[in-house]
């Protein structure tokens, strides 16, 4: 389904991801855990053209594919991006936009929706995380969880073919993790083709087909979580996995 060969990525002379291969199915759940600094983030904002890598290679469906040594172009930039729900750490509303309207703003503004239509969709999609009464608030009014609910419903919208989520709870206090690892869940049970990079082990190991582990760039260990999260085979997933639980 995704595919992603010999991706490399620097920033000046740091170099942060170092050959990386995966593929994700379509349907499953891949998480990716690792200590800070190792490069998860950037891995996810690569797969979603964030990021431009300076080599690899990407395909999607077959039927897009990108050679990361030359520049991407616009559009396919554009094109991965409609295939793609990103959910960000800091959730990234617009403060100025209430709930429903930042739910709305991908699929009218770029995705030219009609309005109402839209509309409409964006009420099922905060009904769908639990805020349909909250659709006229803006941000500053409503908790960081309910903010990240917004942010799921916001990048649902655009109707992705693959959701990625950058550490979606780091930034709540504890009691609100729990509501929003909630409503992904709900979407894995909808067999929605997930990237999840999480601190959560718990909750990766609930949800995840695959569990990647890296390190300073490279990717350590990969497999299914009863394996990499229970019986790690590499020394460094197991040094990482003894100093977070
Ligand atoms: P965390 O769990 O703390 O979020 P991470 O594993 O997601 O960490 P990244 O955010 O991908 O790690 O960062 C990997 C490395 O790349 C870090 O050393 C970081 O300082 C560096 N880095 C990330 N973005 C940039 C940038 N835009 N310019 C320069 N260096 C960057």
């Amino acid at each position: 389904y995704l595919t992603v060969n010999g991706l490399t990525k620097s920033f000046g002379e740091l170099e942060v991801l170092k050959d990386i291969n995966l593929t994700i199915e379509k349907g499953k759940v891949l998480s990716i855990i690792g200590p800070s600094g190792s490069g998860k983030t950037t891995l996810l904002r690569c797969l979603n053209a964030l990021e431009q890598p300076n080599e690899g290679t990407f395909s999607f469906h077959d039927s897009f594919n990108l050679d990361f040594s030359n520049k991407i172009h616009k559009r396919d930039v554009l094109k991965l991006r409609r295939k793609s729900g990103m959910v960000f750490q800091s959730y990234n509303l617009f403060p100025h936009k209430t709930a429903l309207e930042n739910v709305t703003e991908g699929p009218i503004i770029v995705q030219r929706g009609k309005k109402e239509e839209e509309q409409n969709r964006a009420i099922e999609l905060l009904t769908k995380v639990g805020l349909k009464d909250k659709a006229n608030l803006y941000p500053n009014q409503l908790s960081g969880g309910q903010q990240q609910r917004v942010g799921i419903a916001r990048a649902l919208a655009i109707k992705p073919e693959l959701m990625l989520f950058d550490e979606p709870t780091s930034a709540l206090d504890p009691e609100l993790i729990g509501e929003v690892l909630s409503v992904i869940k709900d979407l894995v049970k909808e067999n929605w083709t997930m990237v999840v990079v999480t601190h959560e082990l718990q909750f990766a190991e609930q949800v995840s087909d695959e569990v990647l582990f890296m390190d300073e760039g490279y990717i350590v260990e990969q497999g299914p979580p009863s394996q990499v999260l229970k019986e790690p085979k590499e020394e460094r997933t197991k040094q990482f996995l003894k100093r977070i639980l």
